[in-house]
């Protein structure tokens, strides 16, 4: 049976995990989880899922949850902050650690579960693309394993869990939808509004992710999260839009035979897969049927309209720190695009600015990486 904490469980992919699990109650045991403020859903989670321990953002929330807990007859021990994010990732009853926080915050609670020795289920991209390298040694230290969740990382995943032949890669193939936004020239996303950004044509996701598809610069930070999942250099990683988000990525090998995973958009397949995973399990989830999709269509990515793209592969291609300053002024931008403080189209140029201020280092520690970000949000913020 897999002990399971989950970090995010109040998120998109939270929620997914735990209707996933629901349906395996024989195989998975909810150790524990962590939302941030959204008390009233960790609160009806708790009494779904009885972990032992769950984990809020601060005193005020973890207060609040304690008075509704008061009237269950449950013993959860509610922790709250970055201590609490730490123990529920390193406990050592724990086994696997579904890292489902967004963004960067989701770093450090991320590298706890990998010097703890857990299997990962690796949904916080963000994580990656700041400290790829570091994670990845530290798992190694500490035999640690990586499952990706992200759906194109997992399909490349399912291809070599069946492949005995992973060395003989010559690219991978990343599948974007091209957002709300596909097609758009820079003068028309001159326009556009939060509204639309928010509207994805195929995934239901956090508002974050949701924003990073319509600018393309979740295609970015997923070019550069498989990188670092598969050991791949930047001239192996390709995009392909295909607007239906059927196939959800491919593997090409050095004869040119291609392998690619496809299914319905929707994430509680990947999820299932990493939660089992050797192992497929049976569902009644939704299936991909050829003829409800007599066409499924392919395009080039535009990187002129989405400078993110660019922004991306410049900052692959750097490394060091350059990844992690990308990362960190994004999620400002982000932010800050939420709060109309700025225009849609502004959003690389929030990232190119931070790029262009923040000193460069070769080789960041963890300390350095964290001072990046930091750097990173303080010139986002200027901008
Ligand atoms: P979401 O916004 O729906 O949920 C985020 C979760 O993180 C929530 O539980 C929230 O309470 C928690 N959280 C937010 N800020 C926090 C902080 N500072 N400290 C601790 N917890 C915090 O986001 P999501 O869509 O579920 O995405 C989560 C991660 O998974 C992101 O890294 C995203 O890129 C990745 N991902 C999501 C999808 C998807 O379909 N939603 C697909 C692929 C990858
Ligand atoms: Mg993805």
């Amino acid at each position: 049976m897999k002990i399971i904490s989950i970090l995010g469980s109040t998120g998109s992919i939270g929620k997914s995990t735990l209707s996933v699990i629901n349906l395996h109650p024989e195989k998975f045991k909810v150790f524990a989880l962590a939302g941030f403020n959204n008390v009233d859903l960790l609160l009806e989670q708790t009494i779904k899922f009885k972990p032992s321990f769950i984990v809020t953002k601060d005193l005020v929330s973890k207060k609040q949850l304690m008075d509704k807990l008061k009237e269950t007859k449950l013993d959860t021990v509610i922790l709250y902050g970055n201590d609490g994010y730490s123990f529920i990732a390193s406990h050592e009853e724990v086994t696997t650690v579904v890292a489902a926080i967004t963004g960067s915050a989701g770093l450090i609670s991320t590298i706890d579960a990998a010097k703890s020795g857990k299997q990962i289920l690796l949904a916080n991209k963000e994580s990656m693309v700041m400290a790829g390298d570091l994670i990845n040694k530290i798992c190694s230290e500490n035999n640690s394993t990586l499952i990706p969740v992200d759906s194109e990382h997992n399909a490349i995943f399912q291809v070599f869990s069946n492949n005995s032949d992973t060395k003989k890669i010559k690219k991978v193939i990343l599948t974007a939808s091209g957002g709300p936004f596909r097609g758009f020239t820079s003068d028309m996303l001159a326009s556009v509004t939060k509204a639309d950004a928010l509207k994805h044509p195929n995934w239901s996701m956090g508002a974050k992710i949701t924003i990073d598809s319509a600018s393309m610069m979740n295609k970015g930070l997923e070019v550069i999260e498989a990188k670092w999942l598969f050991d791949l250099n930047k001239d192996q990683i390709d995009i392909i839009v295909h607007p239906q988000s059927i196939i959800h990525s491919i593997v090409q090998f050095e004869d040119g035979s291609m392998k690619a995973q496809m299914g319905l958009p929707d994430m509680k397949l990947p999820i299932q897969y990493a939660l089992t995973y050797p192992r497929r399990l049976k569902n009644t989830f939704p299936r991909f049927d050829f003829l409800d999709y007599p066409s499924l269509t392919f395009e080039k990515p535009d990187f002129k309209a989405f400078r993110n793209l660019n922004l991306a592969f410049d900052a692959l291609a750097k490394e060091g720190n350059a990844p992690a300053v990308l990362n960190a002024a994004n999620e400002v931008a982000v932010a800050r695009f939420l709060n109309d403080q700025i225009a849609f189209v502004q959003l690389p140029d929030v990232v190119e600015y931070a790029l262009s201020r923040v000193s460069y280092q070769s080789k960041p520690d963890l300390e350095a990486h964290l001072e990046s970000d930091k750097e990173a949000r303080a010139f986002a913020l200027e901008f």
